[in-house]
């Protein structure tokens, strides 16, 4: 056994280290970054293995043994970033400029923050001596914020033996925040993810001159049907049991108006003056999480101002909830709205995600955050994003979402996903680590 036992990296270095490589993408460029984490388990004397379907975007699968008697726990993180161009940011994104307490850069909390966490965690109970009850599996991914394709779906489709006997897989918690009154800490533990159905709807009908009214069956007659009909938004509720259980949870840690509010939407979804006490932010993300959403994003077609067209064609991004309900149901749903007969092709339809599993694994992530934090509240979530949590379930595997970080209650941090001026507190990093070896430690 290989016992070159170094010295554990310190988080915030980490995570500093790890944003300094520029991972944008498109296009990626990982290599850099995980040859980097590589190279520090290797010297850790911790086994891992590269894997590449594309040679310069390699993934990386380590495994710490454990004491054999727990099946493997899967962590997975990403190390690719979403682009920063377009952004004003008050410090070069890729600097790790160490400011104010803070870690800044893109990707502090999306996700190299939480990956440096995970590495100092796993590398701490190795330097230690303490194993785990099982092995601890660390895939380090490329390609996350594209598609996953020469990332974790490339793990899962061509590699699944690497995974062999996981039951359960952590990753990021895919931005699920709620802000509510900003008087309790709200730590979200991910159970479930909407996923992604993407359309576009064709109309073809009569040109002619716009300087009158077209026939019905015109095409921007029954493209203003359509945009009508998906003026709400989605299908209207249909809440399932993650979103009751959510909010039973958060109307008990926040009682008064707001707890009473939260269970008047829990009991009736379709009354939204419910939803009055909560600011805009959160009251549409409860609503995004209650129902099958639907928006249209990108609209073709047209030649000139004066003339009607005979082709245009509107695009809509469809997130649905989890469970059984599938694309042509989507599309039957969307056709049975518009009142009419909608040609409608799919772009792009992410992996059915099964309905979540609440067990002994939720209770362990939220007994790790209660000892943590007391005064914080775990709650069970959905998040309207997809993440690699879509594709572990392929696998047989339970996926959930644990980004735990401690941050002030109400302070917004999980907003700065994609944004720009994403930054971490040194406090949250620390955290992050206790929590993640408490993990390790207590699992199962
Ligand atoms: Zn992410």
């Amino acid at each position: 056994m290989t016992t070159a036992r170094t010295a554990v990296p310190d988080v915030i270095a980490l995570t500093q280290r790890l944003i300094r490589f520029d991972t944008t993408n498109p296009p990626g460029r990982e290599a850099d970054c995980v040859r980097f984490v590589h190279g520090l388990l290797t010297e850790a004397g911790v086994a891992s293995t590269l894997v590449a379907k594309d040679p310069s975007r390699p993934n990386l699968v380590a495994r710490l043994p454990g004491r054999g008697v727990a099946p493997p726990l899967l962590l997975h993180a990403h190390v690719d970033v979403v682009p920063t161009e377009g952004q004003a940011w008050s410090h070069p994104p890729f600097s790790g400029d160490l400011r104010d307490d803070h870690v800044w850069g893109r990707g502090a909390i999306d996700m190299k923050g939480s990956l440096a966490s995970m590495l100092v965690a796993l590398l701490g109970l190795h330097a230690r001596g303490t194993p785990p009850a099982g092995d601890v599996l660390l895939a380090v991914v490329a390609d996350e914020e594209n598609g996953s394709a020469v990332g974790a779906r490339h793990l899962v489709q061509d590699h699944p033996h690497l995974f062999d006997g996981v039951a359960y897989a952590v990753g990021e918690d895919g931005g699920a925040s709620l802000e509510l009154d900003g008087s309790r800490r709200v730590h979200p533990i991910v159970v479930a993810e909407k996923r992604a159905v993407w359309l576009r709807a064709t109309f073809r009908g009569p040109a002619g001159h716009a300087s009158r009214i077209p026939p019905e069956h015109s095409v921007p007659r029954r493209l203003n049907r359509l945009l009508d009909a998906l003026a709400g938004g989605g299908l209207g509720p249909r809440p399932g049991a993650v979103t009751h259980r959510m909010l039973t949870a958060l109307a008990a840690a926040h009682p008064g108006p707001l707890g009473e509010a939260l269970l008047r939407f829990r009991d009736d979804p379709a009354d939204l003056s419910a939803l009055k006490p909560l600011s805009e932010r959160d009251a549409l993300f409860l609503r995004s999480i209650s129902q099958h959403t639907a928006n249209p994003t990108v609209i073709a077609g047209g030649t000139r101002t004066n003339v009607i067209p005979g082709e245009m064609s509107v695009d809509i991004d469809g997130r649905l909830l989890p469970g059984d309900f599938t694309a042509d149901d989507f599309i039957s749903a969307l056709r049975a709205k518009a009142g009419f007969p909608l040609d409608i092709e799919v772009l792009v339809e992410g992996e059915p995600m099964p309905e979540p599993v609440l067990g002994p694994f939720y209770e362990r992530l939220a007994g790790v955050l209660r000892e943590a934090d007391p005064d914080g509240v775990p709650v069970p979530m959905m998040t309207t994003a997809s993440t690699d949590a879509r594709l572990f379930p392929q696998l047989g595997i339970s996926s959930y979402g644990f980004m735990p970080l401690l941050i002030p209650a109400g302070s917004g941090y999980r907003d700065l996903l994609h944004a720009p001026d994403e930054r971490i507190p040194f406090a949250a990093l620390h955290f992050g680590v206790h929590c993640f070896e408490q993990l390790l430690l207590s699992y199962p």
